[in-house]
């Protein structure tokens, strides 16, 4: 069995994204830069909005974050998103999600322009992945993949069972593992036997969000596991969805949590913004 190293790969990624930053304000006299609207004041909201700002300031981006009011109104969100989509400055615009009940999401992150959504949850980012166009793809899939390229594992004719189905972790990763040539099945709360698909599985990613979901006779030999759940135990310890010291054994290569993934989302999302930063600046030519 062997780890894949997530923290190790992001911290490589993101001193690759400092360097090429570097360049980048050298030949264009202005560093990328990223814009992060954050609604309410969910504890785990505002972590990964400290960590993707930390994350910023690493790498030499500017960033500026736009906290705003549990019962702030569609119309004021959809202003802020419009003035970033015109800030030259800006070149990524990420929407933290959960949203308050009553913003309607879908509506929110269509406004965000195609060139600056770094998270790739625009129609028409979504409808480039799933045609295999170039675009921005979501950050944690995208991690995944460049996780499994860094260990030399090509899903392609392997079979890829992927536990959940949302927006952001299970349908992009679907369409990236079919566009990479896997054969894919995606599973959900409304699957009949999930450990019947799951055993069929050459590589199982499971994002879900249920502690010790995929136990050890759930998982074939030597089956490749990633594991994109975050969770927190009521003692406080993140944990994945996989029951991990039961099932890491029988693995050939399996994601920690922490430590795998989640470190993996974050560099993504420098490396996005940098491209969304070059793009722009393409154009501007
Ligand atoms: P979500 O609630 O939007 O979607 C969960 C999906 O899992 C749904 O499709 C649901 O049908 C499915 N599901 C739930 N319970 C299931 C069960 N018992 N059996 C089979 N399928 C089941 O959640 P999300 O935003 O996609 O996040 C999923 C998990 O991934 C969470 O733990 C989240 O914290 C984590 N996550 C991690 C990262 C990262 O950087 N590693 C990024 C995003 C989300």
């Amino acid at each position: 069995m062997q780890i894949l190293d997530g923290k190790a790969l992001a911290k490589k990624i993101e001193e690759n994204v400092s360097y090429e930053a570097k360049l980048f304000k050298q030949t264009t006299g202005r560093v990328p830069g990223l814009a992060v609207i954050l609604v309410g004041h969910d504890p785990a909201s505002q972590a990964y909005v400290g960590m993707k700002k930390k994350a910023c300031d690493r790498a030499g981006f500017y960033s500026v974050t736009h906290e705003m009011p549990d019962d702030i109104s569609q119309d004021a969100i959809i202003k802020t998103i419009t003035m970033m989509n015109d800030n030259p400055n800006i070149d990524g615009i990420l929407i933290q999600l959960p949203l308050p009940n009553h913003i309607d999401t879908t509506k929110i992150l269509e406004v965000v322009t195609p060139s600056k959504d770094v998270d790739g949850f625009h129609p028409f980012n979504v409808g480039r992945l799933t045609t295999g166009l170039d675009g921005f793809v979501p950050c944690t899939p995208l991690g995944v993949m460049e996780l499994l390229a860094e260990y030399n594992i090509d899903p392609k004719g392997k079979d890829a069972v992927i536990v959940g189905a949302s927006n952001i972790v299970g349908k992009p990763m679907a369409a990236l593992l079919l566009n990479a040539n896997a054969t894919v099945t995606v599973t959900h709360i409304f699957t009949k036997d999930l450990k019947a698909h799951t055993l069929q599985a050459d590589i199982l990613l499971v994002g879900a969000g249920v502690i010790n979901l995929i136990r050890e006779d759930m998982v074939k030999d030597d089956a490749i596991v990633i594991d994109i759940g975050i969770n927190r135990t009521d003692d406080g310890r993140l944990v994945g969805d996989v029951d991990y010291d039961a099932v890491a054994p029988k693995t050939s290569y399996i994601t920690p949590v922490p430590g795998g993934v989640g470190p993996m989302t974050i560099s993504m999302l420098l490396s996005n913004t940098l491209k969304a930063a070059k793009n722009h600046a393409n154009e501007a030519q």
